[in-house]
């Protein structure tokens, strides 16, 4: 049997799925912002959209030829611009994944599951949710569990990533039953339940936008 070639991302792949992101964020910032009405403070796609405005305008100027250090830019950006939250959490998850990746100048399957499981200890870390509290955690939790699952069994990063894209949308809508019990939705007790979290939802749409690149680079 022949060897199959090694498939990997470059910078600019990792540059284009950022470009990508900023897009679907700002194409979703009504609806993000109108989940964020129902259970909190009306502003998570204003807060989001704000944050991902600017890595936009980042990366509209010559960036490093270092994944991890574009990673990290994305995070001190969204520390700094985003607020809420979320902007600390986001910004913890992308400097996280940042650092696992340091002086990477290309990416393999593998490196997704690394930084993929960095950030989320960041997000664990820093907001101290478990699964279950109705937030961004129900979304990414499930989704590295089976982008390791996925990888495990020899998958391609793109079939990998669809698999986690799924497992995050099922964390998404398995939000809306439960009751939140951290962050602001957690002030309506009783009241959360029947809505999806917001946080749950931009991490899906961050991870289906992984997806889809890896799909259309054929990573
Ligand atoms: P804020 O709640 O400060 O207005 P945002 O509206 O931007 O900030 O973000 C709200 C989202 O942040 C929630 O939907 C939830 O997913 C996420 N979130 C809030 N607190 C935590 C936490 N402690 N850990 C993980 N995620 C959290
Ligand atoms: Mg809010």
């Amino acid at each position: 049997m022949e060897k199959e070639l090694s498939i990997s991302a470059t910078v600019s792949d990792v540059v284009n799925c950022l470009r990508k992101m900023c897009d679907v964020i700002h194409a979703n910032k009504e609806y993000l912002t109108e989940l964020d009405s129902a259970i909190g403070d009306a502003d998570h796609g204003t807060n989001m959209d704000r944050g991902f405005q600017a890595i936009a305008k980042k990366l509209s100027a010559p960036v490093d030829n270092d994944i991890g250090g574009i990673l990290k830019m994305c995070g001190m950006t969204l520390v700094t611009t985003v607020g809420g939250a979320s902007g600390p959490l986001y910004g913890t998850a992308f400097l996280q994944a940042g650092t696992a990746l340091a002086g990477k100048q290309e990416l393999e399957p593998g490196d997704l599951l690394v930084a993929g499981e960095a950030a989320l200890k960041g997000v664990l870390m820093r907001g101290k949710a478990i699964l279950g509290d109705k937030t961004m955690v129900d979304a990414l939790t499930p989704a590295i569990a089976a982008l390791e699952e996925a990888l495990a069994t020899g998958a391609k990063a793109a079939e990998a990533l669809e698999k986690a894209s799924i497992a995050a949308e099922t964390g998404m809508t398995g939000t809306i039953p439960i009751q939140a019990r951290k962050g602001r939705a957690s002030y309506l007790g009783e009241r959360s339940i029947g809505h999806q979290d917001p946080g749950a939802t931009s991490s899906f749409l961050l991870i289906r936008t992984m997806a889809e690149t890896a799909r259309e680079i054929g990573f």
